[in-house]
């Protein structure tokens, strides 16, 4: 536990209340008032999550989140958005935020999100680096590069990731990448890890449509088969 979450919102009676909440349910948080303050603390220190408000004095949430993903760093990103910018909440998303609370909520409701991205697949062999092909994995420092350059994938698609890498050679189920990365239970989503795992195979295969890393199982699931040898662990 003791998860890092790093808090951006300017308007400082918000940024208290919400520090000294989050401080209450157990989180470290560390805060920053502007867009550049954010982006600068997000790329440089390992963060569990960050918490955006998209509003932002110097540089806006919307850039800050662009600048995250662009940096290969898949940290989850939930965005704070008001009640009339739809439209920056859905490009928030499309930028690689992983979800959105709208203003004013309640204090109850963001813990609840916070719970769902921090859900953590359990880690049973080590966070080291891992590398298959042109693919480099830092679990640790959730990033991943291709051919040396960032590739930027979503908090819940470096989750799968990193489910696929600890199983490699394993045939693992739908229901269980379900489960095991979202926390859901009903059968009826499976086609939600479908396109994630197409995501994946566009991010990550040389041809996309002839998979080699992220192999489908008929009737079953998905294989990982990238070769992963344990360059450090820990
Ligand atoms: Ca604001």
């Amino acid at each position: 536990m003791h998860e890092n979450i790093l808090l951006v919102e300017d308007e400082a009676a918000l940024r208290t209340t919400l520090s000294d909440r989050l401080r209450g349910e157990g989180y470290v948080v560390d805060t920053a008032v502007d867009g550049h303050e954010a982006f600068e603390k997000a790329a440089n220190m390992p963060f569990d999550l960050v918490i955006l408000d998209l509003m932002l004095p110097v540089r806006s949430g919307l850039d800050v989140c662009r600048g995250i993903r662009q940096a290969g760093m898949a940290t989850p990103i939930l965005i704070l958005t008001a009640r009339d910018q739809t439209i920056d909440k859905v490009v928030g998303l499309k930028l690689g935020a992983d979800d959105y609370v709208t203003k004013p909520f309640a204090a109850e409701e963001l813990i609840a999100r916070i719970e769902a991205l921090l859900r953590r697949v359990p880690i049973q062999t080590g966070q080291g680096v891992h590398e298959f092909g042109s693919i480099h994995v830092d679990v640790k420092r959730s990033e991943v590069t291709r051919d040396g350059k960032p590739v930027y994938l979503t908090a819940r698609e470096f989750q799968l990731l990193r489910y696929f890498i600890e199983r490699a050679g394993s045939t693992i189920p739908r229901k269980e990448l379900l489960q095991s990365v979202w926390g859901y239970e009903a059968d009826t989503l499976t086609r939600t890890v479908d396109t994630h795992v197409a995501s994946l195979r566009r991010k990550l295969e040389e041809n996309p449509k002839r998979p080699e890393l992220f192999l489908t199982v008929a009737g079953v699931g998905y294989k990982f088969v990238g070769h992963s040898p344990q360059l450090e662990s820990r």
